[in-house]
């Protein structure tokens, strides 16, 4: 007998009518032989409900008391959907984090899990129960509650798949797979059969807001099958998620996504010798402030001096301007130079390995399009080209045609594009 893990996100159990649909699609597996065992997040907007009512109260509610909230929304959607389980006649469990003992680091709102124990969990299913965990939330060594950060859910199902060594992770949510960009702003965008954890990896990280990062990370390590489906439409199998080796490889350049949610920072004439990078990320790293791109321009010879640019996201500006004098001092530039006009679009590929024409052809399609790139960042499969905002969607639809990423097929997903 299989052991499915199936994760259901907020979207599809927004209220009791959706939380017996979701019922629906937990019988159906049970009943096709499995063992099955349900990860849940909460309800609809429940978490960023749980979010305000804390800010009507405290402007810096302690993590530990965010942490106690925000777990709660997960166990309302364990106890109804296991309810509405047992209502179709089948047996069934829910379990709080803490009960399963899915143990994390001593870190409030974005602890990792390092163990999960099995035990419980063997137990339940060797009764024929469906198990429904909560999602998001685990426990320290200490017994404190804790959340994995937000979208966390997704992360929690694939771990205990993990754990398990479970033969499938189903992540179920209101979009239908993986396309090969958001079909808002390129209609015929397409479905992909499958994609690997790498290409999906640089997928989320540059914006396609589907999956928490950090789930397809462990997927990864792990080697756990992940699969990417919708909760309204069963039949349909989704966008299976593998590793690059299990899969053919036809086209160098499987999916583009665009991030329109960072702002780029230019350091201007920083004064050319050791030490300053290093001073400018300490500074970084010590406010806690995630840099994505990061571009050193070659040194002017006439005052010895270079451009350090870096995007950060626009949520962590404020942070940054904060202590903006503090690198003024610490690295005497001439200026600090913030431009919010930028949106970053990636192409994403395991196939564009050992393939050098890919970037001239992603350069030389948006010079046709008159776009002008303002910085460049690449990893062994992915290129990123900053762009002007206005010029955002201009880009993603000629860059699709270039490495043919519409098709015939349609449908709505998530994603960041400027709207
Ligand atoms: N409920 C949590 C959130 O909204 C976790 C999740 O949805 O995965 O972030
Ligand atoms: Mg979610």
């Amino acid at each position: 007998m299989s052991v499915i893990v199936q994760k259901f996100g907020g979207t599809s159990l927004a209220d009791t009518d959706k939380i017996k649909n979701v019922a629906r699609a937990v019988v159906r597996e049970k009943k096709l032989g499995n063992d099955v065992i349900v990860v849940v997040s909460a309800m609809g907007h429940t978490t960023d409900n749980l979010i305000k009512l804390a800010h009507q109260i405290s402007e810096h509610p302690s993590d530990r008391e965010m942490d106690m909230l925000m777990s709660t929304g997960e166990q309302v959607s364990i106890a109804l959907l296991t309810m509405a389980i047992q209502e179709m006649g089948y047996s069934a469990v829910s379990m709080t984090g803490a009960q399963v003992g899915i143990l994390t680091e001593e870190t409030h709102s974005r602890a990792r899990i390092v163990d999960i124990k099995t035990d419980k969990l063997k137990e339940h299913l060797g009764e024929g129960k469906i198990i429904i965990v909560a999602g998001f939330q685990g426990i320290t060594a200490k017994g404190e509650i804790t959340t994995l950060g937000r979208g966390g859910s997704d992360t929690s199902a694939v771990a205990i798949a993990a754990a398990l060594k479970v033969d499938r992770c189903d992540i179920y949510s209101d979009v239908e797979g993986i396309y090969t960009t958001d079909p808002r702003v390129v209609p015929t965008a397409q479905k992909l059969k499958e994609i690997s954890y790498e290409e999906m990896l640089e997928l989320a990280r540059v914006g396609a807001n589907v999956l928490h990062p950090r789930s397809v990370e462990t997927a990864k390590q792990f080697s756990v099958p992940m699969r990417l489906r919708s909760s309204f439409k069963l039949d349909d199998l989704g966008t299976l998620i593998i590793g690059v080796n299990e899969m053919e490889i036809y086209k160098p350049v499987t999916g583009l996504a665009c991030d329109n949610s960072q702002v780029r920072v230019v350091i201007c004439d920083v004064p050319d010798k050791p030490g300053n990078a290093g001073k400018l990320f300490t500074l970084l790293a010590k406010y806690e402030l995630s840099v994505d791109m990061i571009i050193q321009s070659y040194a002017r010879s006439h005052d010895n001096t270079n451009d350090i640019a870096f995007t950060i996201s626009k949520d962590d500006l404020t942070r940054f301007c904060g202590f903006k004098d503090e690198i003024m001092k610490l690295m005497n530039p001439s200026n600090i130079h913030i431009d919010e006009d930028i949106a970053k679009v990636s192409i994403v590929g395991a196939g564009m390995i050992d393939r050098p024409g890919i970037a001239s052809m992603m350069f030389e399609t948006l010079a046709r399009e008159n776009v002008n790139i303002k910085m460049i960042a690449t990893s062994e499969i992915k290129i990123s080209c900053l762009v002007e905002k206005f010029n955002a969607n201009k880009a993603v639809q000629a860059l699709c045609k270039t490495f043919e990423l519409d098709g015939a097929e349609a449908a709505i997903v998530k994603g960041t594009l400027p709207d």
